[in-house]
């Protein structure tokens, strides 16, 4: 297949998983979000098609059975990687959605999960390991930035920038305090025992980001409507402000945010009607 076959593929591909993804999920997407989206996903290939063309075992599911808590619980790890062999040199890639930076500054907590993998892969299934990375299939703001902007020199030069591939070399040695991390979370979400970060995390900006712990992660959970750090920061932070107090609780996202949700659910509704 050449490069320009296998883009049109994908983007057959794309359009069949949307429109399976809005039967089931009942959700819809502008053209100009869909045609961002479908852009991510060229973009991500053409930088990575040397990787992905090299791909030996793709989606490998890595299983640890058997563990015990500290309370005696059974429970698996699982993971899936991707590897990739090539000059008698082994890499195991785990695909995150995470920006670069992101994971560039949280590196320890990729490092653990890497760890348990690798040491799946290569004592309990016996396979040769030289090299663990994260891919980070975000795009950088500048490339989304120039894209849109319909900037073509400035989108060269930073896709020729973009760094997706982040090395984090793996260290066995604590992989058992990793997985003693693993055991002690198991208890606690048995027990019911979800005691929410205090409400200083929730005001913290986030390691490699300019957004706090609160709009980026508390955002999109949906336990934060019965989290009372999450209480304790929205109460805190409408101190002063005329802000209502249940307009906070039900941030679904920006006004543009919001917008487009309506407006594709409209499309949509209005294209069901002419098939009907
Ligand atoms: S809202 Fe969710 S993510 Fe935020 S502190 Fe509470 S439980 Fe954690």
């Amino acid at each position: 297949m050449t490069d320009l076959e296998i883009e049109e593929k994908l983007k057959e591909i794309f359009e069949q998983n949307y429109e399976l993804l809005k039967l089931e999920g009942g959700h819809a997407l502008t053209e100009a979000t869909k045609n961002d989206a479908f852009q991510q996903i060229l973009y991500y290939y053409r930088k990575l098609s040397d990787v992905a063309k090299k791909v030996t075992d793709t989606e490998v599911k890595l299983t640890l059975p058997d563990q015990k808590t500290p309370e005696g619980r059974s429970f698996t790890i699982e993971g899936i990687v991707d590897i990739v062999r090539e000059d008698d040199e082994v890499w195991m890639y785990d695909i995150k959605t995470h920006d670069p930076l992101y994971v560039r500054s949280n590196l320890d907590f990729y490092q653990k999960q890497l760890n348990v993998y690798s040491y799946i892969w290569e004592n309990l299934r016996g396979n040769k390991l030289d090299h663990t990375a994260v891919i980070s299939t975000v795009l950088p703001d500048g490339l989304k930035n120039s894209i849109v902007e319909g900037n073509v020199s400035r989108a060269e030069k930073e896709f020729a920038d973009w760094q997706p591939i982040i090395e984090i070399p793996f260290k066995e040695e604590n992989v058992q305090s990793t997985i003693a991390d693993f055991a002690d979370t198991v208890d606690n979400i048995e027990k019911h025992c979800f005691t929410p970060p205090p409400v200083e995390i929730l005001n913290s900006l986030i390691e490699g980001t300019r957004s706090k712990f609160a709009t980026r992660i508390c955002r999109n959970c949906d336990a934060r409507f019965s989290c009372s750090s999450f209480r304790e920061y929205a109460t805190s932070i409408q101190k002063g402000t005329n802000m209502n107090f249940k307009k906070y609780y039900e941030d679904y996202g920006s006004d543009v945010e919001k917008e487009e949700f309506i407006n594709a659910s409209l499309i949509s509704e209005r294209s069901n009607d002419i098939q009907l």
